[in-house]
């Protein structure tokens, strides 16, 4: 099917909710990964009839569709392949509800995580999943990449906080699985399955979310090291001393440095290794807590303050939230990982990744979630000097290699797209790869939803 004649009955389906404009369209063609495609239209639904309209339409015709948040993936998720129409939720942006009676949230995929936040805020709840860049992504993309972020050491990620969905399949039907109930066990866990998937199976346009209460007390404590490995036991030792942290987050020196370069926060540019800790409870259990995390710390030779003392709580987050444009000050181009060991491995992988930066000659930054064992792994280049390229991209296998030996997994957070496609099979075996393709045959028969995503090419 031409795909001219698409853009054009499409404006019919959905008149005035069409974008052909070529300098509109250049806006859709890349996320926050390095790579780019070239949408040839963008349409923008405002309900799930009209995103059922839509793909039935394209089902039809057999346009391929790829549903796209706030295009913050990190592995091109949301990059259009050739002739691709993009189904933005821009106009899909409102908080249906906030219940605090029962403690659920039901939302539209377009809304920003932020935005849910500083509504529950003024109800004194709040939602557990963080990703560094809620102030710019969507529920709906967090859902799809079951995304995590800071607190999910003590809360979990977004599979834990999404109890139903409503979703469009490829050819309109318009699926609904759970609901507002903090339980449901009947039939197979379809939530469970859509959460995820990558915008491979189906195009959400509600999900239900459950939602906490804030908590008493926070504290923030900031630990630095002078040695790497310090700061790496000390991790693996709060973790295994009966405290379940809010947050455990750590940066290496490379990241200190970009971050500090980019803005000056005053973070310690002489020091190896840095580490974000929260507490959160009653007051008696958090004071209890941060004792006891001052304590280990210092028996690795860290240095702790509390925030409020030096820094503000607020500018410490801004310095974490701040390391992945920062690290673009460093080289232009950056191979993102977001590798996870048991986290009893931490010392080993670090130790590990300092190998590989040094056998190849390239500069590695390291910084992440180092509570969950997720590392991500950035690996600085410059794609103009193709020989360095060249290693940049050689040490991405040697990284899997390393990580999967120790355990862990290619991806804790960020999902396959297409940057990690080719990996998969160095994780997976044949049989899950199987089951999966059937899985996705059952739900996309004409593949048109998202296509050439997270599977390994052929
Ligand atoms: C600075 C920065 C920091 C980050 N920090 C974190 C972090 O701490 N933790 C983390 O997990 N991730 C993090 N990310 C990655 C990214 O923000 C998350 O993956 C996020 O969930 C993507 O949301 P989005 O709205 O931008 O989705 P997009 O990038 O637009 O899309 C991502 C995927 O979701 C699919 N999708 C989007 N909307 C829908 C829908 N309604 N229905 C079906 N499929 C859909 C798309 O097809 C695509 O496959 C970070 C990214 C950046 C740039």
């Amino acid at each position: 099917m031409a795909f001219g004649f698409f853009k054009k009955k499409i404006q019919d389906v959905l008149p005035g909710k069409v974008t052909t404009d070529r300098e509109e369209l250049f806006c859709y063609g890349f996320d926050a990964s390095s790579t780019d495609g070239a949408p040839s239209a963008v349409v923008r639904p405002e309900n799930a009839e009209e995103v059922s309209e839509v793909a039935a339409f394209a089902f039809e015709n057999n346009v391929p569709i790829v549903p796209r948040g706030a295009g913050t993936g990190m592995t091109g998720g949301a990059v259009p392949l050739k002739d691709a129409a993009i189904l933005s939720f821009e106009g899909m942006n409102r908080i249906i509800d906030i219940d605090a009676e029962n403690m659920i949230a039901v939302v539209e995929p377009g809304v920003i995580n932020s935005h849910l936040q500083e509504k529950l805020e003024d109800r004194n709840l709040f939602y557990p999943p963080d990703p560094a860049s809620m102030k710019f992504c969507t529920l709906g993309g967090n859902v799809a990449e079951n995304a995590g972020g800071p607190r999910a050491i003590k809360y979990g990620v977004t599979k834990d906080y999404v109890l139903g969905l409503e979703a469009v399949l490829p050819d309109g039907r318009i699926l609904t699985t759970g609901g507002p109930t903090y339980k449901g066990v009947v039939g197979y866990d379809l939530t469970r399955l859509l959460v995820g998937s990558e915008g491979t199976l189906g195009i959400i346009t509600k999900i239900f979310l459950k939602v906490v209460p804030v908590p008493e007390e926070t504290v923030t404590l900031l630990c630095t090291f002078s040695k790497l490995e310090d700061a790496a036991r000390g991790i693996t030792k709060i973790i295994s001393s009966s405290i379940i942290p809010r947050t455990l987050e750590f940066m290496d020196n490379e990241s200190i440095r970009a971050v500090e370069n980019y803005k000056a926060f005053g973070l310690p540019v002489h020091e190896e290794a840095l580490l974000l800790i929260e507490v959160d409870g009653s007051r008696a259990a958090v004071n209890e807590e941060a004792e006891k995390i001052v304590a280990i710390c210092s028996d690795f030779h860290g240095t702790v303050s509390v925030a409020g003392d030096i820094y503000s709580k607020q500018s410490i987050w801004e310095a974490r939230r701040s390391i992945s444009p920062a690290l673009y000050h460093i080289k232009p181009n950056k191979i993102n990982e977001d590798i996870v060991v048991p986290r009893g491995k931490i010392p080993e992988m670090l130790a590990v990744l300092r190998d590989i930066a040094e056998k190849k000659d390239l500069t590695i930054a390291n910084f992440g979630h180092a509570g969950d064992g997720n590392i991500h792994v950035n690996i600085m280049t410059d794609k103009n000097d193709e020989e360095e390229y060249g290693r940049a991209k050689d040490s991405v296998k040697d990284i899997f290699e390393a990580t999967l030996k120790l355990g862990g997994t290619i991806s804790g957070e960020h999902g396959i797209g297409l940057t990690k496609k080719q990996y998969v099979g160095m994780e997976l075996s044949d049989t899950s790869i199987e089951i999966m393709k059937n899985i996705k045959d059952v739900f996309d028969p004409k593949g048109i939803l998202n296509p050439g995503k997270m599977f390994p090419p052929d």
